[in-house]
Order: structure tokens, then sequence, then C-alpha cells
């Protein structure tokens, strides 16, 4: 079966690396080397389609800085999921007021899934005279050609059509770190989920072809990467679009097959699709991290049913069980929404308790926040922001114990780790992880970084382990 997919050509994606050429030409013009600033808020998702912001900005002639008064392109590339990002990008973009008058020729563009909404796009519209640019994140990949119209007309451009998005292959990267990595393996979201706005943001799910993922993991082997995150809202969902018969699962055995030392992690499975073919995969394919973010959002089937979660505390738990079958080592984190319209006592109730059966490594949890569209937005929601507020503060008491808990278990153990940064804090000057994620700080010289390293669990709380190298007759 051969499925209709939409894909950017790549002669396209050519035309905008010229016109980063004819850009670069234009920009370094003054023998002074232009500075760009990618400010970036939200998921790994955004943090991956910076990287492609960057690499456009390299191909300019761009340097990085991290100061608004430097930079002569400023791009904000912005979250939509909960009302405080959108209220923070908001305040930050007002106050690049003061760096675009001391510098007037500044170019500031917003990009990302906050823009991709009608109404905040109006807003930076009417109310933003500063920003010259706005673009969606299905816009990305052409994202030269609006930079120069920009420069070239001196008019404002607003690029966020309604869409429900293409695949868009080769366009260059300058990735963030040198150890770790993130590789997109899909695009959008079909679950609707009734409170989430990624779907009406970031379009219907569409898989990038299996080759041209293997072709960048292995790419980003050769180039040294240790830690490799295959990325998408719904990784479980991966390839149904594409009548290949190559999910998920099948997925991952390709990415261990490719030689080298390094890790595979991934994130984010949706629970109603995660099938014991994954945890069996998991569990067979020595590359891939013992770890999985499951976001259970809630332990009431009665909100979860509101939330269109497609899954039944039962099944979810049954899952959870099914995984530590396969991998007893298994760490296993969440995403949980407090305060869900209409969520009572009773169901908070049910969250705790299964929370308190599951026993997460870490969670992460937030508060609902209605958002503009989406059906659960227009539900009641009779309960005050201090109700809400005191079962977050339950919950946060609840996942820090549990955490705490988990990592004094972790004492004495041994553990491999890859060093992966510096702390900038001084006895413990190192960060690493484990396989399953967790956080270790380590004494040792920077050269470490990059490096796996047999340590011994000396100590832990609930955010972090602390760890010394064991070395060969110690
Ligand atoms: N695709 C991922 C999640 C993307 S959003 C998944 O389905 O797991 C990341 C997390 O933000 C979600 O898991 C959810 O817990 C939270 N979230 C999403 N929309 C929210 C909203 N309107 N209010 C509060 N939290 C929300
Ligand atoms: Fe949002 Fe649900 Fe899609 Fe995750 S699966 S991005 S929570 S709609």
């Amino acid at each position: 079966m051969k499925v209709e997919r939409k894909t950017i050509p790549q002669e396209e994606i050519e035309r905008q690396v010229q016109i980063c050429h004819v850009l670069f030409d234009r920009l370094t013009a003054g023998g002074v080397q232009p500075l760009a600033l990618v400010d970036t808020y939200g998921c790994q998702q955004n943090e991956a389609d910076s990287e492609k912001l960057r690499g456009y900005l390299r191909e300019m002639g761009c340097g990085f800085t991290e100061d608004e008064f430097q930079a002569d392109i400023i791009v904000v590339n912005t979250c939509a999921v909960r009302e405080h990002a959108e209220m923070r990008v908001l305040g930050n973009v007002g106050a690049l007021n003061h760096s675009k008058k001391a510098r007037p020729g500044q170019i500031i563009a917003v990009c990302g899934c906050m823009v991709q909404q009608p109404h905040m796009a109006e807003k930076l519209k009417k109310s933003y005279p500063i920003v010259d640019l706005v673009f969606g994140p299905h816009e990305l990949w052409r994202f030269p050609e609006l930079l120069q119209t920009v420069m070239d007309r001196h008019k404002r451009i607003f690029a966020a059509e309604k869409n429900d998005g293409a695949v868009a292959e080769g366009i260059p990267m300058a990735r963030d770190g040198r150890v770790k990595a993130w590789l997109s393996v899909m695009y959008g979201c079909n679950n609707f989920c009734t409170y989430c706005v990624v779907p009406y943001v970031r379009g219907r799910e569409r898989s990038r072809l299996p080759e041209e993922v293997i072709r960048e993991a292995e790419a980003l082997v050769q180039a040294g990467y240790k830690d490799i995150t295959l990325l998408g809202q719904n990784v479980n969902s991966y390839g149904k679009d594409l009548g290949l018969d190559v999910d998920f699962a099948d997925l991952i055995r390709r990415v261990n097959a490719i030689p080298g030392d390094f890790l595979i992690r991934f994130m984010t499975s949706h629970p109603k699709d995660a099938t014991e073919k994954l945890f069996r995969t998991m569990a067979e394919c020595e590359k891939c991290a013992h770890h999985i973010h499951l976001p259970v959002q809630s332990g009431s089937n009665r909100i979860l049913k509101a939330m269109n979660r497609s899954y039944t505390r039962e099944k979810y738990l049954e899952e959870a069980a099914k995984a530590r079958e396969w991998m007893p080592d298994l760490v296993l984190t969440t995403d949980i929404i407090v305060g869900f319209p209409g969520e009572t006592d009773e169901d908070f109730a049910e969250t705790l308790s299964l929370c308190e059966e599951v026993r997460y490594d870490a969670m992460f949890t937030f508060i609902y926040s209605p958002r503009v569209g989406t059906p659960a937005a227009s539900m009641p929601d009779p309960y005050t922001r201090e109700e809400k507020q005191k079962h977050f503060d339950a919950l946060t008491e609840l996942a820090n114990r549990i955490s705490a808990e988990k990592h004094l278990q972790y004492i004495g153990t041994r553990q491999r780790v890859l060093v992966d940064g510096e702390t900038g804090r001084g006895e413990y000057n190192l960060s690493a992880r484990t396989n399953g994620g967790r956080l270790v700080h380590l004494q040792g010289d920077s050269a470490l970084i990059g490096r796996f390293l047999e340590v011994e669990i000396t100590g832990g709380n609930t955010w972090a382990l602390y760890g010394k190298e064991v070395t060969e007759d110690g």
C-alpha cells in the first residue's frame, strides 16, 4: 500500500540554502560577522527546530549570541502548550523594544506553535509592531526566503496559515551539543487529547522515511554523538502513515544495528499504543536505554475519558507492569495534569493512588491550562485555582518523596553513565546520565565529557544521584 504523503521537494530546500548564500553576501558586506540570537521555549521538538533555524543562519554567515543588544537577527521559537509559556514569550518579545531601539536595523522574528494560533498571530500583528516576521512550524523550511522578503521589502511578513504539514529533508542543522542529539522521526499528532493544542498547531502525524532516519543516525554516530533521542509527539504511531510495514520497534532495531557505542532514547510514547513488541525490542536492543516516558495524565477513568486518552487506568497499569517484566531495571517517568475541568477530590485521589502504585522515577506535573479552540476549554470547570493548587502541591510532594526513595536505592550500586556536561558547580563539576536517564553528579576532568564511565553511586536525593568513578583496581 502506497500512502499519499506531502514532502517538500529537495530543490526547494536547495533554493532556501542558495538564498542563505545571497543573504551571506549582504549580511557580511560590511566586513563584520552578523550575529543571531535564537531563543527557544517548550519541548525537545522545538529545540530540534531551533537547530535547523541556526543551521540556516549559519549558512547566512551568522555567529551566535545570547545578548539581544548584540544581535542583528533575533528568532523567538515559541511554545503554546500552556498559558505560562505564552505569557513568558509575550513578556520577553515586548522587552525587545529596548534592543530594537538601540539597533534600529535589528530584525525580530517570532515562530513556532504559539504563532500558529490565529489569535496569537493577530495579537503580534496589532500589539507588537517591533516584530518583523511571524511564521508557524509549517513554514520553518522556508525561513531564509521569508527573511529575505522582510529585508527586501522592508515590510512585516506573517506566514502562519492553517496547514496539515509536510516533511522536509535536508535542512542544514547547527546542533547544540557534541554528546547528545535530537533526531526527529515524525512530526504532528492525530490524537486530539481534549486539553491539548499540539494537533492544531503541529498538523497531522507524518513519519520520516526509515532510511532518512537511519542516514541521520549514522551521521550522528560518525560525528561522535553518544546519546541519540528519537523524537515525536507520539513515537508509537511511527510509520502508520507510511504504509511500509515498519513500526517504531522496527526503527529502534535498525538504529540499534548501527555500529558504535551509543545510547538510543526516545520520547514521547502514548500509552494507547505502546506494545509488548516495543518493550521486547527495548529489552533486546543493547543500545536502547531502559527508560520510557509514558504520560498517564490522570489516574481516574472518568477524567481519562474526558481527556480522550483512549486507555483506562487498568490498561495503563497492566502496560507499566508488562514493561517492567521485560526490563526489571526500567526507569519510568510520566506527565500528569492536575485540575482538568471537573476533576473532583475523588478523581484526584485516583491519580495519587496510581502514582503510589506505579512509583515513577520522576513525574512532570502541570496545572491544567485552557487552550483556545480545544474541547476542554469549553467544559464546565467549577473548581478554583486554590483547590487545584492544593492538589498540585500534594502531587508534587508525593512525586518528590518517591523520586528520593528511588534514588536512595541506587546508593552502593555500580552504574554505567555517560558524562554529558559540566554543572558549573564546585565540588561535583560534571553531570552524567545513567542508562535510564537519571542525573548523576561527579567529580572529574572535563575531558571525560562524551565518555561512558563505570561509577559507584555514593548519594542521592529527589533530583539527582552523586557518584565516583570506579577505577580498574577500585
Ligand atoms: N505528545 C506528548 C505531550 C506533549 S505536551 C504526549 O502526549 O505525551 C507535554 C505535556 O504537557 C503533556 O503530556 C501534558 O501533561 C501537558 N499539557 C498539554 N496540554 C496541557 C494543558 N492544556 N494544560 C496543562 N498541561 C498540558
Ligand atoms: Fe497533545 Fe495528546 Fe497529541 Fe500528546 S498525544 S501532543 S497530549 S494531543
